[in-house]
């Protein structure tokens, strides 16, 4: 049996870097044999500064995006972190057999904290909590960007450690979770400096106004040697066409190429050509938000079966870790 997790933070609003590293997979995935599990991790939300009635707003806007950009939960369990107590008790569980070391070399713990003046341990031990989410679940394939890469290998690690200490070796308890990555597996922001990020304000929102979307366009940096339209481009080192590849049908990818290296087209002919294509995706996204605005009960009233089912799923687990690790009750 194959389990699916996965998790979005309700830190901002969900952006195309975040649709097209993960969550289209999740679409996908959802329509798969498998069990999928998809969170709304508010918890680990609790690592940056915020403010708790913009949380409360966040989660469920975050809910809702999720739900209009096609997640059914007839087909997979949707819910919310914190309804489900038990990531947090696994967290602690997993504290205990995980080296600081191993918290510490973590490249988003360094980014995350490099930009912090006082680094709280939240931020430190976030990848803990982290694997408690996939293996509560004992999820074995996990829908991400890139830059999770490295927490799933320590999320292997931990289920390693733990099935050592605790089980006889032909038997371990929890699976070693894979990545499960999209071709567009890191979306640069529309700065071309950082990757697209929620916490970065350098963000297409999917659920933005095409007035907005095409604002920010408009000036996002491309091929930073190509200064002058009769420069020729170089399609593969410009974030703009990462995204038609993404959002633009083949034969449009390839006009695109053609145009840009021959300096046919200006960056804007390109861009124009990119926001058309975005709104085919985007247009039916918006449509289903606005239907679900319309009754906020809904999402409600989803998040809370979710959380249901997903306890179900959790409180065995837990119940069976303290069981073998000597806390039976
Ligand atoms: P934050 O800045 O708060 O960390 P984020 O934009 O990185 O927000 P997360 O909630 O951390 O979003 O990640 C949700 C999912 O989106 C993860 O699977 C992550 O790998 C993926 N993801 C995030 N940013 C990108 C990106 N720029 N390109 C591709 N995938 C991304
Ligand atoms: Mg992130």
């Amino acid at each position: 049996m194959s389990r699916i997790f996965s998790g979005i933070q309700p830190s901002g609003e969900l952006h195309i870097g975040n649709y097209l590293g993960a969550v289209q997979n999740w679409v996908r995935l959802q329509e798969g044999p498998d069990r999928s599990f998809f969170c709304v991790v508010d918890l680990h939300a609790l690592t940056g500064n915020y403010d708790p009635a913009d949380l409360r707003q966040r989660r469920h806007d975050m809910a809702l995006t999720l739900l209009a950009a096609g997640l059914d939960p007839d087909r997979c369990t949707l819910f919310f972190q914190s309804a489900v107590r038990a990531h947090a008790e696994l967290g602690w569980v997993f504290n205990t057999v995980t080296p600081l070391g191993d918290l510490e070399r973590q490249v988003q713990f360094k980014d995350k904290s490099a930009r912090q003046e006082s680094v709280i341990t939240g931020l430190l031990t976030y990848p803990v909590l982290q694997a408690a989410d996939i293996l509560l679940y004992r999820a074995d394939r996990v829908p991400v960007g890139e830059d999770q890469v490295q927490h799933l290998e320590l999320s292997r690690d931990i289920a390693r450690k733990w099935n050592a200490k605790f089980r006889p070796e032909d038997s371990p308890y929890f699976p070693e979770p894979q990545a499960l990555l999209t071709p567009v597996r890191r979306l640069m922001g529309l700065d071309g400096q950082a990757k697209m990020s929620k916490s970065l304000g350098n963000t297409i929102g999917l659920l933005e106004a095409p007035d907005d979307i095409w604002a920010k366009l408009r000036p996002a940096v491309t091929d930073p040697a190509r200064v002058r339209k009769t420069d020729p481009g170089n399609p593969d080192v410009c974030n703009i066409y990462s995204m038609h590849k993404a959002f633009s049908p083949e034969p449009v990818q390839a006009e695109v190429r053609e145009n840009c290296s021959g300096a046919k087209w200006g960056c804007i002919d390109c861009k124009k050509t990119l926001f058309t294509h975005m709104e085919e995706t985007l247009v039916p996204i918006r449509t289903r938000a606005a239907q679900l605005q319309e009754k906020p009960g809904t999402v409600r009233e989803i998040m809370v079966q979710g959380a249901e089912r997903a306890r179900a799923v959790a409180e065995r687990t837990i119940g069976e870790v303290y069981d073998m690790m000597g806390l039976a009750h």
